[in-house]
């Protein structure tokens, strides 16, 4: 007989995880939900900062989800709007005016958009726009970059973007088996960081490039900043070649400033992808650039469709979180403080505690790493993955979850704060580090 989880006798994470398991493939939708986590964590209910497991324990959440929640979990400003949304119908697969709200205050946010197409996730709306780069400039090649994750579809997909490098960064190495090999052969993988490499693959191979699509700020390697001029180059390169520029703001767009990156930091892409905190938690992305380069999707030209692409409740969020940011852009200096604070002090606390780490912020996102050794300064992604020591990484998040500090167990996922994660959490988060640390 079938036992549901209101029938198991006493429900630990531990006794559903394994139900879970028996119906749903390693007991959670996505791979990065099953790795490497030790002791298990089953989910009732999350708020602000806060989730509950299903044995009624409270932990602080730093991983928040990846980063969706600059509002924290369940926001009542855009819970309110998309409830109401879906008490008016959620999809008809029609045109809707919330379209045109949202498509609005985007182009309005995002200094290099005119126009966007909304999909349901990061991976889909990359794929649309990388097969629109390859349509308009009818070529093959797209250039990416080591450490940075660009989704897990078939022609993006390498070994170094899940694993952090290592295996063959440079080569075309499927990042899961199953994948067709040779659908990575027009994807051309450079080091990030590296003027020289660039310079010589424009040179040899700037005639055959579509597109060169990079995260502005790399957030999958842990948070590696591009080094000055870097962006600006291959904006230029990009330019001069006729190849199109794609940011891939999923994690920076509305993160790290309104506009994202490319505000922040002032290079203008030729096409844009968001998601995340533009939809405030609900499953929505969006791809975007001007006019000219958005016209063969205008003239359905090139294609790109979805059941629920753009489905009303997801652009209602789109509206209301949007709406949110920009009625109080002052959140952005809250969350730079909060991010300030935070890195300050995990700073001295691996100091004091003799521990080799790396910590590095962008705004509000933060990345913490145990280090095999010290390391001075800003790495490069090259330099920097290989000194991370992930064993001992893993043992501390499993000594701050069972002490109530909820962060990823892969050192290369940074922390997501948000307006929640007041000093009082702050001072929470610390001693939780602190303790763990001294029992490492
Ligand atoms: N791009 C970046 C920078 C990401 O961080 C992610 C996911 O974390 C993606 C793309 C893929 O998005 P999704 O998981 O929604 O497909």
């Amino acid at each position: 007989m079938v036992q549901t989880s209101a029938e198991l006798t006493r429900v630990t994470s531990e006794s559903l995880l394994d139900a879970t398991r028996a119906v749903v493939a390693g007991g959670g939708s996505s791979n990065m939900r099953n790795l490497g986590i030790q002791t298990p964590l089953v989910l009732d209910r999350s708020a602000g900062c806060r989730i509950w497991d299903v044995e009624g324990n409270e932990l602080i959440d730093v991983n928040m989800g990846y980063g969706p929640h600059l509002f924290g979990y369940a926001d009542p400003d855009v819970l309110g709007v998309v409830a109401q949304r879906l008490r008016l119908g959620a999809i008809t697969g029609i045109p809707h005016r919330l379209d045109h709200e949202a498509g609005e205050l985007i182009a309005a946010t995002f200094p290099s958009i005119e126009q966007v197409r909304f999909a349901n996730s990061g991976t889909e709306a990359i794929t649309s726009a990388l097969r629109l780069a390859r349509f308009t400039t009818g070529r093959d090649l797209v250039v990416t970059f080591e450490g940075h994750y660009h989704g897990w579809s078939e022609t993006v997909l390498r070994k170094a973007a899940i694993t952090g490098g290592g295996a063959d960064p440079h080569g075309a190495v499927p990042g899961a088996p199953g994948m067709i090999p040779s659908a990575l052969s027009y994807t051309l993988q450079l080091p990030w960081n590296d003027t020289e490499a660039l310079e010589r693959l424009f040179a040899e191979r700037g005639g055959e490039i579509a597109a060169v699509i990079l995260e502005p700020i790399c957030g999958n390697a842990g948070v590696v900043h591009p080094l000055p001029g870097f962006l600006e180059r291959i904006a230029e390169l990009s330019a001069s070649n006729g190849a199109l520029l794609v940011f891939d703001e999923v994690i920076t767009g509305c993160r790290v400033a309104l506009g994202g990156a490319q505000e922040l930091l002032g290079v203008r892409p030729d096409l844009t992808i968001l998601s995340k905190v533009v939809g405030g938690g609900f499953p929505v992305a969006a791809f975007g650039g001007g006019k000219e380069i958005m016209a063969p999707l205008a003239r359905n030209e090139a294609f790109h469709a979805g059941v629920f692409s753009g489905n009303h409740a997801a652009v209602a969020a789109v509206v209301a979180m949007l709406g949110k940011l920009r009625d109080d852009p002052s959140v952005y200096e809250t969350l730079d403080l909060i991010g300030g604070e935070l890195e300050q002090r995990l700073t001295k606390t691996f100091v004091a505690a003799g521990r080799h780490a790396r910590v590095v912020r962008a705004g509000s996102v933060i990345s913490v790493a145990l280090l095999t050794e010290r390391q001075d300064g800003v790495p490069a992604y090259d330099a920097g993955v290989p000194l991370i020591d992930f064993a001992a990484h893993r043992r501390l998040q499993d000594l701050c979850q069972r002490a109530g500090l909820y962060f990823h167990p892969n050192p290369l996922e940074p922390w997501f704060l948000s307006v929640t994660h007041t000093p009082d959490v702050l001072d929470r988060v610390v001693g939780t580090i602190e303790e763990s640390l001294s029992r490492l």
